[in-house]
């Protein structure tokens, strides 16, 4: 493999001849050309932003290595794996690897031969590597998911801490933190605890345009994920999170049942097995990872097509940050997700029980509020996410469910009135199901033990079927018309905020669910029929399982060779000569040189010629 350094000065260059695009994306630019000349720099870019450019480009422009921190051994790899296909001098050092490649990686440093160097934390400030930093000219130092040196985020690390000795002990090095996490505490505690105050700040739009928002009542959360799967993402990778391992197990295990290429991944597993769960799905193509939140971090894998999740995240931050994982390549994606009355109960009953100080579990309260209130928007879900991170957007999406097919509302003052007339006449002591059966009139043991087919509520909701009131339920409690009481058994009880509504002083218009099934027919938009016209399908295959060849002859993940998005632009421009193809976004010349040819004669139907060596190509 081919590993001569280019010596190339202008930025843009390097972004055209070393990673094949042809102009930067907002703010890139601006972040490259500033670190260049020396200035520290703050990042915040949503995950698929390109944040790798704005400190890879400058690695390479400066004289000197780069020494990268990055917090996770596979992201690691993954990233030092494209810059190698990419021509690009770069290495890693982190624990995974033996002491003889540590020491052959030490050399290639000390000899000037890196022009990144990706570094774990913990090992960034041992006297050992500090000793060898020292020996060499720096370029810069990049600090990536910069959040983690935050308590108050979600990932806190405490080897970052110690990161803002950098400064101190290498005053002249230029620095550049970056993360995709936007709250301004976060942000405030990385400049802080980085000792970055006066570094200039870049602070990007935190929209994801290709990501479209679908939220749907929960019905039988499992068939409706199949139907989705089915309807739009067949052969598709994708994550779906579930809550508790339980149900991670049994809907992995009842998805493969159903011939979908599925995974399970929890904390539950142990160590060996939770590394190759996540191996597999990095190099499949269409492989389903069912999940708990305990899966994601340090993903980069770019064809993450879709995000479901059949269980409510806690709060609008999770949320926006698994969604986020798919669509990194900015081709069209998915976040789906399934909410029920169960949800709220759940979400709140684990709520009260949790041995949070009061003051934490108020704000854990009011962020399950927050995400309570975008399940029931009827306006558009963009709109309301990026307002809830600061952020306007000036006009609906026209990419969320509630803007593609707007949500019909209806006055259920009155039904709503039975409901809780109904929550009331049973004593406050009952869950949706009972409640349901109660006021549609069901013939049932339960009732008439109880003695509720006595009650002037008894069967007073014909008018509504049992999906019709535990929507109306649902979106009561959600807005806080009803409680759940402590007693853990889900019962319903009644808030203060009722009062006005019983006494017919407020009307109160919800939104109509649909059901899914029949009527409208949903936009179709299968990886097929979404990026490759027909005829163009069989050439997409042959170019998908050339890069697969390649691909497990190096064994690195396909993206690693090219993304889908570039593979497209080689179907839509059909390069007839190597010039051509050099054009073709997301090429560049070491790849050119190396796969140029090979990927020609696909597109030309011809068997390529020439496959390259099987070769690890990483360290
Ligand atoms: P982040 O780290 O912010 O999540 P990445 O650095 O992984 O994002 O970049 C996301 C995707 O965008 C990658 O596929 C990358 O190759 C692509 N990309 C980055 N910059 C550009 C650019 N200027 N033009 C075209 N594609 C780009
Ligand atoms: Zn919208």
């Amino acid at each position: 493999m081919s590993l001569q350094h280019q010596p190339v000065t202008a930025p843009e260059d390097v972004l055209h001849d070393v990673f094949g695009y042809a102009s930067f994306r907002p703010l890139q630019g601006e972040v490259v050309h500033h670190l260049v000349q020396g200035g520290d720099a703050l990042v915040l870019m949503p995950t698929g932003g390109g944040k790798s450019l704005c400190y890879q480009i400058p690695a390479m422009v400066r004289t000197g290595t780069a020494v990268v921190v990055s917090p996770l051994i596979a992201l690691m790899h993954d990233q030092v794996d494209a810059l190698i296909q990419a021509g690009v001098r770069a290495a890693c050092l982190n624990s995974s690897l033996s002491s003889q490649e540590i020491r052959q990686v030490e050399q290639q440093l000390l000899a000037g031969e890196l022009d990144l160097l990706y570094v774990a934390p913990e090992r960034l400030l041992t006297p050992r590597n500090l000793a060898l930093l020292e020996q060499v000219t720096l370029s810069l130092f990049a600090i990536d998911e910069a959040h983690c040196v935050s308590q108050w985020g979600h990932d806190f690390r405490p080897e970052y801490l110690q990161l803002a000795q950098l400064h101190e002990r290498f005053p002249s090095v230029p620095r550049i933190a970056l993360t995709a996490t936007a709250d301004e505490r976060t942000r405030e505690e990385i400049a802080e605890r980085l000792q970055l105050l006066s570094a200039r700040r870049f602070i990007s739009s935190f929209d994801r345009p290709n990501i479209r928002y679908t939220v749907a009542p929960k019905d039988n959360a499992r068939k409706q994920l199949l139907a989705f799967l089915q309807r739009e993402h067949p052969g598709d990778a994708g994550i779906v999170y579930c809550l508790s391992r339980r149900r991670v197990d049994e809907t992995a295990a009842w998805l493969r049942e159903q011939g979908v290429n599925a995974l399970a991944y929890h904390a539950g597993l142990g160590a060996e097995q939770r590394r190759e769960h996540q191996e597999r799905f990095v190099s499949a193509e269409d492989m389903v990872m069912v999940a708990t939140i305990a899966f994601g971090m340090g993903i980069d894998k770019p064809d993450v097509r879709f995000v479901a999740h059949l269980d409510l995240p806690r709060s609008l931050e999770a949320y926006y940050q698994e969604t986020g994982r798919a669509g990194r390549d900015g081709l069209p994606a998915n976040a789906w997700m399934v909410y029920g009355h169960q949800d709220v109960v759940m979400l709140r009953q684990l709520l009260d029980d949790s041995a949070a100080a009061d003051a934490q579990k108020r704000i854990e309260r009011q962020k399950l509020e927050a995400m309570l209130a975008y399940c029931e928007l009827t306006a558009c879900r963009r709109q309301h996410l990026l307002g809830y991170f600061g952020e306007q957007l000036p006009e609906p999406c026209g990419n969320c469910d509630c803007c593609l097919w707007p949500p019909a509302t209806w006055d259920a003052t009155e039904a709503a009135r039975k409901a809780l007339s109904c929550v009331y006449r049973t004593g406050q002591r009952f869950g949706v199901a009972h409640l349901v059966n109660v006021l549609l009139g069901k013939d049932d043991e339960r009732c008439r033990s109880l003695g509720h087919d006595q009650l002037s509520t008894f069967g007073i909701g014909r008018e509504l079927d049992a999906r019709g009131w535990r929507s109306l339920f649902r979106q009561l409690l959600a807005r806080g018309y009803l409680r759940v009481d402590a007693d853990g058994y889900g019962s319903l009880a009644l808030t203060d905020q009722c009062r006005p509504l019983l006494r017919g002083e407020e009307t109160l218009h919800l939104r109509k669910d649909e059901p899914r099934t029949g009527g409208k027919r949903r936009q179709r938009a299968s990886r097929g029929e979404r990026f490759v016209a027909e005829v163009d399908q069989q050439r997409w295959e042959a170019l998908r399982a050339c890069r697969r060849r390649l691909a497990e002859a190096q064994g690195v993940p396909p993206y690693v060779i090219f993304h889908d998005a570039t593979l497209m632009e080689m179907l839509a421009r059909r390069p007839n000569s190597l010039e051509a193809m050099a054009e073709v976004p997301g090429v560049g010349e070491a790849r050119l040189r190396k796969y140029g040819q090979i990927f020609l004669d696909v597109l030309q139907g011809r068997e390529p010629t020439s496959m390259p060596e099987p070769s690890r190509s990483s360290v």
